[in-house]
């Protein structure tokens, strides 16, 4: 039914929402739209949060499931909501335990996200904020397909919910395909979303957004969201990064270090800077020093990531007693650097090895 006929004002941002069907997708509402909705039908501000709870907490995919709402009021909302996912198209599990989802949306595109058990009770999940990139990075599978289009809330959101019907996961961070503070209003909107005490209750310590160093946002970030902030570094000299991450040209090292330095940070707090080992382009002991320097007065936490090869790539993974030379000379200068262990390798899972290809295409 058209929502409009029951003499809902449907806002104009909930527009994006009414996608695959006529209905307002309630997944992708913080609790304030979810409570101007239920006031629409009659309904007080606490239904707001119980149906959150139902989504969120207990996984109610349909009003019928919704037993602590009356009859007529879940009948009612179900003429004009719903509860809508990305569909689960394909899971690819690694030997590690690393399982790659191909989450296929409402308009046919597909996403990934890719899930990394800890230990044995804890996961982190790699999320999506775009279909493709447009950053353009050098040594990224993501770059090469372009940007198709930024994800809404509700799919930044739904594909989170998507996994977690399958299994838990108690970490998110926004290092799978795209820049998520290029589409800043939505990522922003989905991190309120995932807060939420009525829903997943993710603490800000349990949320990293990554970027390739869009420093206006980084700002608004900032300004706006105590979530934690990881930066895609790769390089410390400008002429390097200029090459590698075409966003370097329009925001240099120098503006980028000025944002982090700006950020703010709770006690013991700390951005963590992802820098990928690439062989003969960022590996010498002339760069490790460089980044020392670079990061010198800044809350810095170093991620080493050895290159994930991937077929049709120039780049080269270093070989282990350069990546170690490397990781040694950052910790006998004081900073604190680790090696991100690549999960997921084998299915195309690592970073920067997402590409979201269909089923029918792959
Ligand atoms: N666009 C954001 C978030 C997603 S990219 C950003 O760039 O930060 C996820 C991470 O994967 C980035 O840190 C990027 O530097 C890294 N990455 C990209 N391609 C890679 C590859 N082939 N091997 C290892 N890491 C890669
Ligand atoms: Fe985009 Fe990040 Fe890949 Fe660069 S590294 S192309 S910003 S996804």
């Amino acid at each position: 039914m058209d929502p409009f006929r029951k003499g809902i004002r449907v806002k104009r941002e909930w527009e994006s929402y009414l996608m695959a069907t006529d209905k307002i997708n309630l997944v992708g509402l913080t609790l304030d739209e979810l409570a101007e909705l239920v006031a629409t039908l009659g309904g007080k501000r606490f239904r707001a949060r119980q149906i959150a709870q139902w989504i969120y907490r207990h996984g109610a995919r349909s009003f019928d499931a919704m037993t602590t709402l009356a009859l007529d009021f879940r009948r009612d909302l179900a003429e004009v909501a719903e509860i809508s996912l990305p569909a689960v198209a394909r899971v690819q599990e690694s030997v590690d335990g690393t399982r790659k989802y191909l989450l296929a949306l409402a308009d046919g595109e597909h996403i990934e996200a890719v899930r990394i058990p800890m230990d044995k009770e804890r996961a982190t999940l790699c999320v999506s904020s775009q279909v493709g990139c447009a950053m353009g990075c050098a040594f990224c599978l993501t770059g090469t397909m372009g940007l198709k289009r930024n994800l809404t809330a509700a799919e930044i959101v739904g594909q989170v919910c998507a996994v977690m019907e399958e299994e838990p996961v108690n970490n998110l961070v926004f290092m799978g395909m795209g820049e998520p503070l290029a589409n800043f209003d939505n990522l922003v909107k989905a991190l309120k979303i995932l807060r939420m005490d009525e829903g997943f209750n993710f603490s800000s310590r349990k949320l990293t957004v990554s970027t390739s160093g869009l420093v206006p946002e980084i700002l608004r970030l900032g300004a706006c969201s105590d979530t934690s902030l990881a930066v895609s570094l790769n390089a410390a000299n400008d002429a390097l990064r200029d090459q590698l991450m075409p966003v370097n040209r329009r925001y240099p090292l120098e503006q980028l270090m000025a944002a982090c330095k700006a950020f703010p940070l709770k006690d013991r707090q700390r951005i963590t800077f992802e820098y990928i080992l690439l062989r003969g382009v960022n590996d010498s002991p002339q760069d490790a020093r460089q980044l020392v320097r670079l990061l010198h007065g800044v809350k810095a936490k170093i991620n080493l990531i050895p290159f994930n090869e991937y077929p049709g790539s120039p780049f080269r993974r270093p070989e282990e007693a350069r990546i170690e030379a490397f990781q040694t000379s950052l910790l006998d200068r004081g900073l604190v650097a680790v090696r991100r262990a690549s999960k997921g390798a084998d299915i195309l899972a690592a970073c920067g090895q997402l590409r979201a290809q269909g089923t029918t295409t792959s």
